[in-house]
């Protein structure tokens, strides 16, 4: 481990806010443990409600003065340079993360730093690039007077970022990236149980030249999150998460004062392999599908659907490559599963597992933990003995995924449609006028055909039906982040 690592880890953390560290007034702790050895790894400050009202109250003020006043080229110039010192505190970022996290460290260093960095670039550059429109209006003022128009496209004021724990680099910077670009100030509540490479990113924003409070961070459980979004003070919350806890942040959007919402939630995605895909494309695509990061990814497939004349030799070989796979330390440069993040999630997977041979389902490898020290969840196939089982309904978010044998495509899109949620979907073929055929009859905001999980920041993404509601990413950011003014002008 890296010292600058060791030292960082060992501080006393609170939050970030005004453009520096700052201890929080209150004396309970968070405490940071590590998957894979259950040790301690750090600390942060629970919040009180003086911290709170003190970074609402310099988030605030950051847009009013200071980030408000900045032109969108130093903008750009800013959050390119931000960009610049992900990358190049990038080893530094990815061991505190798989330290607090247990993620694997290739992951780390390619998604939480590398996305990160491509990211911020590709917001960095829409930060000259937002614009409103001329209008000339068709009809005349009644006494005959004509006019024109133009709109305005103008930042909403503080975005709260509210954030799961699964990416906690990447996922915040989705939104201060687009929010800041946008002319926006962010308040970001990391997840409880991994709020510190946050805080390390959030001095590298200052560092960068970002003014005081343009990007606060606030450390608390999620009983800190309705005190900041229920504040009049906060124009957009922008959540990523449970669909229990979205709905609830929706409500309290709405009961504040019309609060301008982006909800990013679960799902229970569908990956289709239709009867022309080879049996080694549909192996490798299960695992892109369905098992990068231990299925802790909203975007992973755990409803499988393979065509009923390869079922059998799918299921068979699936099983096999999966008892092959070794548990391995997080630093592990060729690691090929680690724990998973946290001990509710651990423990959900362990009575999903429970559940499913409660109900009756056929899990034909893994359904447990590895006898190891840590949390570890044995990649997992679960048969489900109809399509009631929980196991094939609910969220498990674990390296487990559920298998269906389909005969035609009917009953494939029906059952594929057939879940409250609409997050993401594949489709395996050769036959691409089929794929084509299928995708505007899937229900889901994004579709993917002979791919799963791949992301890019010009592409849209966000969820169909109980999903989520909006979209992060590609230009719809822009009508996310600001507020539309029409300007009409008598002639
Ligand atoms: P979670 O909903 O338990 O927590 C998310 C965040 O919300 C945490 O920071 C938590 O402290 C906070 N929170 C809890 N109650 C709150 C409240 N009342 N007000 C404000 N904040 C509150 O989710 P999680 O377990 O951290 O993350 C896993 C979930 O996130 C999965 O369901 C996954 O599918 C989803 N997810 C979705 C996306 C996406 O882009 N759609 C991306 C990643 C994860």
């Amino acid at each position: 481990m890296l010292d600058e690592v060791k030292q960082f880890l060992a501080r006393e953390h609170g939050h970030y806010i005004g453009g520096r560290p700052v201890a929080g007034q209150g004396s309970e702790r968070i405490e940071v443990r590590c998957p894979s050895t259950l040790t301690v790894v750090g600390s942060v400050a629970q919040a009180v409600d003086v911290d709170i009202e003190a970074a609402i109250a310099s988030s605030h003020q950051a847009f009013r003065k200071d980030w408000a006043s900045v032109s969108p080229a130093d903008r750009e110039r800013i959050l390119l340079r931000f960009a610049d010192l992900i990358e190049m505190h990038g080893e530094e970022i990815a061991q505190i993360e798989t330290a607090q996290s247990g993620k694997l460290i290739a992951l780390s260093r390619v998604i939480e730093v590398g996305w990160s960095a491509r990211w911020l670039r590709y917001y960095a550059g829409w930060a000259t690039k937002i614009s409103g429109e001329t209008i000339t209006p068709s009809y005349p003022s009644m006494s005959g007077e004509r006019y024109t128009s133009f709109t305005l496209r103008e930042p909403l004021g503080v975005v709260f970022g509210v954030i799961p724990w699964n990416f906690p680099v990447m996922i915040p910077v989705w939104k201060f990236g687009a929010a800041l670009a946008t002319g926006n100030t962010v308040l970001i509540k990391s997840s409880e149980f991994s709020p510190l490479t946050m805080l390390r990113i959030a001095e590298l924003g200052t560092e960068a030249g970002l003014p005081a409070g343009a990007l606060n961070v606030i450390n608390g459980t999620g009983k800190i999150g309705g005190k900041v979004t229920s504040d009049p003070r906060i124009a957009k919350v922008s959540f990523t998460g449970s669909v229990p806890t979205g709905r609830l942040i929706g409500e309290e959007a709405v009961k504040a004062n019309l609060t301008r919402f982006t909800l990013e939630l679960g799902g229970k995605n569908a990956a289709a392999f239709l009867p022309d895909t080879s049996i080694d494309k549909i192996l490798d695509g299960v695992f892109e599908a369905g098992f990068l990061h231990s299925g802790q990814v909203c975007a992973s497939a755990e409803r499988f659907f393979v065509h009923r004349s390869q079922f059998d030799e799918v299921i068979e070989k699936l099983r096999s490559r999966m008892e092959g796979i070794k548990p391995s330390q997080p630093m592990d440069d060729a690691g090929m599963i680690g724990p998973v993040c946290n001990e509710p999630q651990f423990n959900k997977c362990l009575a999903a597992f429970e559940l499913a041979k409660t109900e009756g389902d056929d899990i034909v490898t893994g359904g447990g933990a590895y006898r190891h020290d840590g949390l570890y969840i044995q990649p997992t196939i679960i048969l489900p003995k109809s399509l009631d089982s929980s196991a094939y309904r609910q969220e498990i978010f674990g390296p487990v995924g559920t298998f269906v044998p389909f005969d035609d495509d009917d009953e494939l899109l029906s059952m594929m449609n057939d879940t409250p949620f609409g997050l993401t979907a594949s489709i395996w073929t050769n036959d691409l006028a089929k794929a084509l055929r299928y995708v505007p009859r899937i229900e889901a905001g994004t579709v993917w055909v002979n791919m799963h999980t791949l992301v890019d920041p010009a592409v849209p993404f966000g969820g169909a039906k109980g999903s989520g509601v909006g979209r992060e990413y590609g230009s719809s950011f822009i009508d996310s982040y600001t507020e539309l003014k029409s300007v009409s002008i008598r002639l």
